[in-house]
């Protein structure tokens, strides 16, 4: 089975019930989940044996920061993100097919460039919220914001209407 490592950003948004991996993540991502329902899901998925907690070890992370140091990415990486990164480079060096779910940028470049696959996990449809804009006054209708932000009939300061949600 494939292993997925998560990031503490990845380990909010899906649902490691359902997935078929094997998921991993590290102790340190754990600590910095307080949100009670998020807890008790991920208790409940280590119990299950469907996600293992692991710690990377010194070498791995010395990698990462490394590389990181190298790229830039460490200015911005978390020591978090370092050992999630540490993590998946030690799944990868011991030959497991491993992939690192994670949102951010600086992980995932830090990732592509030790060959270690990784993905945006966002497997909620997206919805994209269209606006349109209403005068207040006399209540025409605009698709978009005029230049001066008046409405062209009364002139009177538009206001910003949430109008759909569109899936994508
Ligand atoms: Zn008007």
């Amino acid at each position: 089975m494939k292993c997925v490592v998560l990031d503490s950003g990845a380990i909010f948004k899906i649902d490691i019930s359902v997935l078929p991996f094997s998921f991993f993540t590290t102790q340190s991502v754990l600590s910095e989940i307080k949100n009670r329902r998020t807890v008790s899901r991920i208790d409940f998925a280590i119990s299950a044996g469907r996600l293992s907690i692991q710690n990377p070890n010194n070498n791995s992370i010395e990698k990462i920061q490394e590389v990181a140091t190298k790229t830039g990415d460490i200015a911005v990486l978390s020591h978090v993100d370092i050992d999630v990164l540490a993590l998946a480079y030690e799944l990868k060096g011991s030959n497991e097919d491993v992939e690192l779910w994670s949102n951010d940028f600086a992980v995932q470049n830090v990732a592509s460039i030790l060959n270690i696959s990784w993905r945006s996990p966002e497997y909620r449809i997206k919805s994209v919220l269209i606006w349109e804009f209403k005068c207040p006054g006399c209540g025409k209708r605009f698709k978009k914001l005029t230049h001066d932000g008046l409405c062209d009939v009364c002139g009177t300061p538009l206001r910003r209407h949430r109008k759909k949600r569109v899936m994508r």
